[in-house]
């Protein structure tokens, strides 16, 4: 087998030769660090373009103009995301960086079967009084009673004043529909706070997903909403590829990186110490000091061979993780959609839609230009739950065709949008993320992403791995983030970063990482459920009274919700 790459430190003086494989968020990360740093650097990538999950996909092909911007899902940059705006600050666009390409989104979609779309706000109330109008707003005009409300929000009291040891041993192991206490509500209750919301958070499921992440993130979400420092929703300018994939590759480029795309990982080589190669799907053979593996979590678990395993057995845990499935569909539209200027959420809709309609995002981006000519805005459609039956059809989305599919999530839409608002004559052309295959009557996904199962921390890897010289750059690997997402992803390629850094003794900057950041207000109370929690003792707000009932005390006995937020 000829080795592909044999460059060892000799050719780069003192810096070890990094190969990164696989050219997604984590490991494009990965590589932009370590080559600023001054590494060599070779990243391997199985497929014709980088950015994996975050990439865009050539859409519909018609007409004389370049095919239409298609995706697997829309991209959320949530305002607490800190390591992914920090990296894309430093890739150069224009007179600026790439993170210029984000911008605020100011609104939030609620709809719900059968009657009116509901906006929220999503601007930072600037006092209390806006606070909790802000807070009203999300309940209004779902028919959750106030009890069970006033119960959701003490959860959420709860968590924000719960140590982080009880974090991780206790809520790691509750399902976010256990903690919720989901079971013994209203239907609304279920339906709104328990399903709908959580859908806001790619793939996760409430009733299997653990309280820990689902509660860590929902927490930042609300945060979005309180710290006038952040925007709480943002998004891109431009497709993913135009306002920071491409960029981030030329800018990679520039700093000395070789990409290697259509390039697959088939199989690492381990002595029980180090990764001794890797083997390429063209015969050849890489040969580095170091290697970053930055494949999915499916993909790291089809390489890590009992060989590897003995090597780093950190990377055992790999088969225990589950993963969910979450895609994409495009809607094609010859005349704006006039909804929210933000997310959509379709909390009763059976295949648990979120949507983005794109085109008032885009201001310099020529859509008219694009196909034949037609197009005005793109209704772009995540489609979460694959297992619930349609409204059209009556059967789960892996059960249909292509065809089907569009078909039952443009009915689920109009059905609580309205055919006003989406006309089916405004309907030109339409794009499934090509990762879903049809094939023999059968669906499979090539791009399914990790569901936070409860207990599944304990088998996540570190980024820093047993062997001498392996570390992982992907969005399962244990972080703070603990999401699966972009924002993850880049965490894990600065810890990567780090250990090849640390266990090399350079003399070289660290990686910023970054906890979540949660209001200074509740750090007494954390502290407290510390020593409670080491003591062996409940936390205080399960020991006596309700916490919300605390609140209620010291602020003179109201009862009902409005008075948490007076
Ligand atoms: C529909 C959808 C919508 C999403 N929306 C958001 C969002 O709004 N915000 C957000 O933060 N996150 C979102 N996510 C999650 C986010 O996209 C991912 O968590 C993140 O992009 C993962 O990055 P990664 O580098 O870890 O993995 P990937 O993106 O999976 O990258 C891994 C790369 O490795 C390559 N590869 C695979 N096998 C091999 C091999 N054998 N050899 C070499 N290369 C290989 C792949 O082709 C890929 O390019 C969404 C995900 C989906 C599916």
């Amino acid at each position: 087998m000829s080795p592909r790459t044999g460059r060892g430190r000799g050719a780069f003086g003192d810096r070890p030769h990094v190969a990164v494989l696989g050219g997604g968020v984590g490991g494009l990360s990965a590589a932009q660090k370590l080559a600023e740093r001054g590494f060599p650097v070779t990243v391997y990538e199985a497929r014709e373009r980088f950015g994996g999950k975050a990439r865009s996909i050539p859409g519909p092909d018609r007409g004389a103009g370049p095919p239409l911007p298609g995706e697997h899902g829309f991209r959320f940059f949530p305002g607490f995301y800190r390591h992914l705006p920090d990296a894309m600050a430093r890739i150069p666009d224009g007179e600026g960086s790439v993170a210029d390409n984000l911008v605020a989104a100011s609104g939030m979609m609620l709809a719900r079967t059968g009657q009116p779309a509901r906006e929220i706000g999503i601007d930072t109330p600037r006092s209390v009084g806006e606070w909790r109008t802000a807070m009203e707003n999300v309940f209004a005009g779902q028919d959750v009673p106030a009890d069970e409300s006033a119960f959701f929000v003490n959860r959420l009291l709860y968590l924000l004043t719960t140590c982080r040891e009880r974090r991780e041993d206790e809520l790691e192991d509750t399902t976010w529909w256990e903690f919720i206490e989901a079971e013994r509500m209203s239907p609304a209750y279920r339906t709104f706070l328990g399903d709908g919301l959580t859908r806001m958070l790619v793939a996760m499921r409430p009733q299997v997903s653990s309280a820990r992440t689902i509660g860590r993130v929902y927490l930042q979400l609300f945060r979005g909403r309180l710290d006038p420092s952040i925007e709480a929703d943002r998004v891109l300018d431009a497709p993913s590829n135009e306002a920071w994939i491409d960029p981030w590759v030329r800018y990679l480029e520039d700093l000395g990186v070789e990409l290697h795309a259509d390039t697959a990982v088939t199989r690492l080589h381990a002595d029980g110490r180090r990764i001794t190669g890797a083997e390429l799907d063209d015969g050849s053979e890489v040969d580095a000091d170091y290697y970053v593996l930055a494949v999915p979590v499916e993909v790291a678990d089809r390489l890590a061979t009992e060989a590897v395993c003995r090597t780093a057995p950190s990377l055992r845990g790999l088969s225990e993780l589950e993963t969910g499935w979450m895609n994409g569909v495009q809607f094609y539209l010859s005349e704006p959609v006039g909804t929210v200027h933000g997310h959509g959420v379709y909390y009763d809709s059976p295949w648990a839609l979120t949507s983005i309609a794109q085109g008032q995002f885009w201001p310099d981006y020529d859509l008219d230009a694009r196909a034949d000519g037609s197009v005005e805005d793109v209704l772009s459609v995540c489609v979460s739950d694959w297992d619930t039956p349609g409204i059209l059809y009556g059967k789960p989305a892996r059960e249909c065709s292509p065809e089907e599919i569009q078909e039952e999530v443009w009915a689920q839409l109009q059905d609580h949008l309205g055919e006003d608002t989406l006309p089916d004559a405004h309907l030109v052309d339409w794009f499934l993320d090509p990762e879903i295959r049809f094939e023999d009557g059968t669906v499979a996904n090539d791009a399914p992403l990790l569901i936070n199962t409860v207990g599944s921390l304990r088998h996540r890897p570190d980024a820093g791995t047993e062997a001498e010289n392996l570390v992982l750059a992907a969005d399962y690997v244990r972080t703070h983030t603990d999401l699966a997402s972009m924002e993850a992803a880049n965490e894990a390629a600065r810890r990567a970063v780090n250990e090849i850094i640390d266990r090399e003794g350079i003399r070289s900057e660290r990686c910023g990482v970054w906890d979540f950041e949660e209001p200074a207000v509740f750090r007494p109370a954390k502290r407290q459920d510390q020593i409670r929690y080491r003591l062996g003792l409940p936390h205080p707000g399960e020991a006596a009274t309700p916490i919300w009932r605390t609140y209620d005390r010291i602020r003179g006995g109201a009862s009902d919700l409005t008075a948490l937020f007076d």
